[in-house]
């Protein structure tokens, strides 16, 4: 961030809209918002403007015409002669992750299953690189799949689940971290970013704890990856999985990265043995015996038409540049956080207020956040989300935002709040939020 940005981020920028039209004509990033498929207006409805591009990112048109170029050419045309480009496709696009935001050289990344498939082989991969070592490590508010998948484990090994209490608004505590491990630890797992609250933990720190312990670390890079800087093997992480239709916009249900340090790749053994984690695949022969490198942490046909989206996704991210991706996603969170503080007295904020703290989303309590959310979405066609108890979570992703969008947003929620607006709506959740 330059340093008159980061004086800005402070507090100190005026709330008129104009200024939300001059940061947008400063914005290094705002002629790639161009590349996105065009969030069509509806008459008599507001512009829509989307806030959740860290639960769904959007597609860009290059990722439709990709989507459409492989399933006409590559599958209608190529049809099973185009696995020989295919099979590797989920390690090059690993790889591009990789080399662009997570800090990790070729070969430690790969594409393949969900990020709730991918923590399982890996956590199960570590458990059993520790024998002796009784229990597991995550924080009580780390996202519910993690929690759940740790707990399904920990059952199935007889190993202790330890859930450290962790403060929801402000993230765990480095100190509560370093008294929970020891001698007994196996395994720490935690986000680098918290879903809920954007809380950021420090990678460096977090791993030279648990390696002082002789445990292994595995992150979970969802809310982190395409948002912030992520340094896996500049600060020695040792297993890591994230999402790709998230920051990286590669379309729902698009399967996750996995990563695993090089000079853990052949002594780790993950649970979930399938031919395409197998040496000489097509041999067809009896018998496993795992693949050299990361080829042993895949299991089974990865879904080409997602992971070739998630490619178009990245490439884009990676002509934007980390860099200034997490110095847009901290503007844009400085300057949600200031129209929030001079517009929104009722919400408390609920994400750390220094940016450096936070990752690329920002979150408001207040006790009908669920209403207000039905009235943003339904009213303002705003779309943020709403998350447990009493959070609504707007997430203005770098990439596709602009700063206008950001004003108008919170000018509606202003609007929203001083008429009340959100009173029309029930207060009971619906199924998905
Ligand atoms: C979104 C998210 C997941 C989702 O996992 P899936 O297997 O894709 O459903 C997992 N962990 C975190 C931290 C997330 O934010």
């Amino acid at each position: 961030m330059t340093a008159a940005a980061e004086s800005r981020s402070t507090g100190d920028f005026p709330l008129d809209r104009e200024h939300a039209v001059t940061l947008d004509s400063t914005d290094p990033l705002a002629p790639l918002r161009a590349r996105f498929l065009t969030h069509r207006a509806e008459d008599d409805r507001p512009r829509p403007i989307y806030l959740d591009g860290n639960s769904l990112g959007r597609p860009t048109a290059g990722t439709v015409s990709r989507l459409a170029h492989v399933a006409e050419q590559e599958w209608g045309q190529g049809l099973v002669r185009s696995w020989s480009h295919w099979i590797d496709l989920g390690a090059r696009v690993g790889d591009l992750i990789g080399e662009h935001l997570l800090g990790a050289a070729a070969g430690q990344v790969v594409i393949s299953d969900s990020t709730t498939v991918n923590l399982y082989k890996l956590a199960a991969a570590a458990i059993d690189a520790r024998p002796g070592r009784r229990v597991i490590v995550t924080d009580d508010d780390n996202f519910p799949t993690d929690r759940y998948v740790l707990e399904g484990l920990a059952a199935r090994h007889d190993l202790e689940l330890r859930l450290l209490p962790t403060d929801i608004d402000a993230g765990l505590g480095l100190d509560a971290l370093r008294a929970a491990v020891g001698p007994d630890t196996a395994l720490v797992c935690l986000s680098h970013v918290a879903y809920r609250s954007g809380a950021l933990l420090d990678m460096g720190a977090v791993n030279r704890i648990v390696h002082d312990a002789g445990a292994l670390v595995l992150w979970d890079l969802c809310h982190a990856a395409g948002a912030v800087p992520v340094e896996l093997d500049a600060t020695a992480a040792d297993l890591a999985v994230g999402c790709s239709y998230k920051y990286l916009n590669g379309g729902p249900g698009a399967p996750a990265f996995l990563y695993v340090r090089h000079d853990l790749q052949e002594s780790l053994r993950q649970p979930i043995w399938g031919w395409f984690g197998r040496r000489d695949q097509f041999a067809m022969g009896q018998g496993y015996d795992p693949a050299p490198g990361l080829g042993s942490f895949l299991s089974g046909t990865p879904p080409i038409l997602p992971i070739a989206a998630t490619e178009e996704g990245v490439r884009v991210l990676a002509e934007a540049g980390i860099d200034r991706l997490r110095a847009k996603g901290a503007l844009l969170t400085s300057y949600l956080i200031v129209l929030a503080d001079a517009w929104l007295p009722e919400l408390r904020l609920a994400t750390p207020r220094e940016p450096a703290r936070r990752g690329s989303h920002v979150t408001l309590a207040h006790p009908d956040a669920w209403r207000i959310t039905q009235a943003l979405i339904e009213r303002a066609n705003v779309i943020p989300d709403y998350r447990t108890p009493d959070r609504l979570r707007l997430g203005p992703a770098p990439i596709c935002t602009s700063f206008v969008d950001v004003w108008d947003a919170m000018d509606r929620l202003r609007g929203i709040l001083r008429t009340r607006a959100y009173e029309d709506f029930p207060a009971t959740p619906t199924r998905v939020t």
